[in-house]
């Protein structure tokens, strides 16, 4: 792995200059410099950095591609997307989306309820809100207020139970009615092609959603019946998140045009969109060998546009207007996790703690003089020596020969025999090598939590990459597993010697050392649990005015303890009350003391659950 696989992720979001990584844009400022001064405002621990105009870039490349794909084979449907609210609903996400996308025309996809009231206030009128998922006979009244309202709203059907629902409520809020105001429908059809992937369930027969071609023509049927053919107007369906291979797509695609030029036919006149969900998928890799999708966005374009306008031609209807709902393609990108490390595991493994005695074991004696005697032209010779001697060693302390000092030596003296030696020898890249560092791995215990903010690691072994803050004019050397702070086993990120990532040999007591984790815009937030009670990260947001220059807003702290508590529906008031109590009534404390620790304990109640940094002591009192 290169340059930390910039060339292959990062899209050119960020560039390595100068030894850090900076954002690639405007006066380019390093994400060193940016948490450096979010940090002296005081904020500690894990910062989730949002940027805009990686949102704004995202919006206009999925627009701007449509645009070209259809000018090229003179497409005359409309282009239109919409972002679906599950995949990111923080404020600071959200209105950010909706400032930058403000020239497209863009909406948003609910649901549930509390994200269709987000959709209600936040899409400005006349851009499109679409409405999935199971709803009820109030969620679907809710789209007709919001219809009512002037809002562009289209329910898409996802069963006959629903279509029944929307008749009834359209009896309720219409009848009688001069002027009857309905949602537009949509129907998700189910696909007897299914996505691949971890996420294939959403489509395919034995799918959660959508109307079979029998439960289809029905609901054609009821639709004439109740008046409401005029309101069908969007073929729906959704694949599946991070499409890895186009292939399904296409067959999909087949399948729908097919379904609406049938439908068009039998005399659905006001039907002319296709909405094609989700799905567009996001490059993680770190490692060429291993990437996750085999198409670009102007494939994928062009495979849309060029399908539904061969069908709509064979089968003589109008070309539908396209509909997109790609969520994770629009978000993943704009969001960047700043953890500092603090600790690393095996620095106990340094010259210093040896305890060598004025007689060593013959083979620890030996050991110390490999070790300093290493060069370049004997590493591999004296590192074979060396990993043989352990193995002698450790058989001596099992059979009782030499004492714990000794082993404990013996294991100090080869760790930092393997450690020169592929430093000396790290123009080599050997397998051996390979094997051997991984034997060495180094274990970064990093100040967030895997749970709260890369669930999808947790629950999918999805990858992120990875990326030291600074010192990358360095080459790394350190195999890394990564640890977070919950007490947790699962919350590690396991060296893989097949993906390994590397990073740099530091003195956390002497310097600091920050890992990016990248891609995390998508899911990540709202699927993040509260495991051991870490909550979500401290965030801001890195706006660039025109001269380029940046600014940190809307800076909002993770919540404190007792916040934290209080949303799990404890009463903090008593719990407050018992601490106060607990230290008053302590009777072998003075009052003087009593004070002090009143002092430090609302103190530490007024701050979030991360740690503070270990190795600074001095700096944070
Ligand atoms: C989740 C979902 C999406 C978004 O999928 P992405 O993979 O994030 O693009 C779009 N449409 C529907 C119906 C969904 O359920």
């Amino acid at each position: 792995m290169k340059n930390f696989g910039l060339d292959i992720w990062a899209d050119d979001n960020f560039v390595i200059e100068n030894g850090t990584i900076n954002i690639n844009y405007a006066s380019k400022p390093s994400l060193l410099q940016l948490t450096k001064e979010i940090r002296t405002k005081g904020h500690k621990g894990p910062i989730l950095l949002r940027f805009p105009h990686l949102i704004k870039k995202q919006i206009s490349t999925l627009f701007d591609t449509f645009e070209k794909a259809k000018k090229e084979i003179n497409y005359k449907g409309d282009f239109h997307a919409v972002f679906p609210l599950k995949v990111n609903q923080f404020p600071n996400f959200l209105h950010a989306l909706m400032d930058v996308s403000k020239e497209y025309n863009y909406g948003l996809e609910a649901g549930s309820k509390a994200e269709l009231i987000i959709a209600m206030t936040k899409t400005p009128l006349g851009a499109p809100i679409t409405i999935n998922g199971f709803k009820d006979k109030e969620m679907i009244s809710l789209c007709f207020i919001a219809a009512k309202m002037g809002h562009n709203i289209t329910i898409t059907i996802e069963g006959l139970g629903e279509l029944e629902t929307i008749i009834e409520v359209n009896e309720n809020f219409n009848k009688g009615m001069k002027n009857p105001i309905a949602p537009k429908i949509g129907v998700r059809i189910r696909l007897h092609s299914s996505g691949i992937g971890v996420w294939a369930k959403s489509g395919g027969y034995s799918s959660k959603f959508g109307l079979t071609s029998t439960e289809l023509l029905e609901a054609y049927e009821m639709l004439c019946e109740h008046d409401l053919l005029r309101q069908f107007w969007m073929i729906h369906f959704h694949i599946g998140s991070q499409m890895s291979d186009i292939v399904p797509l296409k067959k999909a695609l087949r399948e729908a045009g097919n379904i609406y030029a049938d439908l068009k036919k039998r005399g659905a006149d006001d039907l002319t969109a296709i909405n094609i969900g989700g799905g567009l998928a996001v490059e993680y890799s770190q490692h060429s060998s291993n990437v996750d999708r085999n198409y670009s966005l102007d494939e994928f374009a062009n495979d849309v546009v060029y399908l539904m306008q061969e069908i709509a031609t064979r089968k003589g209807v109008e070309e539908p207007d396209i509909f997109t709902e790609s969520g994770r393609f629009i978000a993943a990108s704009h969001s960047v996790l700043i953890a500092p490390v603090l600790e690393l595991f095996s620095q106990e493994y340094h010259e210093k703690s040896l305890r060598l005695k004025e007689e060593n074991p013959p083979l620890v004696q030996e050991l110390y003089e490999l070790y300093h005697a290493l060069e370049r032209k004997n590493a591999r010779e004296y590192l074979h020596d060396a990993l043989d001697h352990m193995e002698s060693l450790l058989t001596l302390f099992d059979l009782g020969y030499i004492d714990l000092e000794d082993r404990s030596n013996t294991e100090i003296l080869v760790n930092l025999i393997i450690k020169k030696s592929i430093f000396l020898l790290k123009s080599e890249d050997s397998d051996e090598l390979s094997r051997l560092q991984s034997r060495i791995q180094e274990r970064y215990l990093v100040n967030f939590s895997t749970f709260q903010s890369l669930p999808d690691f947790w629950g999918l072994a999805q990858s992120f990459p990875i990326v030291p803050l600074d010192k990358l004019d360095t080459k790394p050397t350190n195999p890394a597993t990564i640890w977070d702070i919950t007490c947790d086993s699962d919350g590690e990120i396991g060296f893989n010697r097949d993906l390994p990532l590397y990073l740099h040999d530091i003195d956390v007591n002497k310097e600091e050392y920050f890992l990016a984790f990248f891609l995390t815009g998508a899911y990540q937030e709202v699927l993040g649990m509260q495991h051991n009670l870490f909550t979500h990260p401290t965030e801001a947001v890195i706006n660039f005015d025109a001269e380029g220059n940046y600014s940190i807003d809307d800076l909002f702290d993770a919540e404190n303890l007792m916040r934290v508590l209080d949303d799990l529906h404890y009463d903090t008031n008593e719990l407050d009350k018992i601490l106060k109590q607990r230290i008053q009534n302590a009777t072998t404390l003075s009052e003087e003391e009593k004070r002090e620790l009143l002092g430090k304990l609302y103190l530490y109640l007024s701050e979030n659950s991360y740690l503070k940094t270990i190795q600074y002591q001095n700096e944070n009192g």
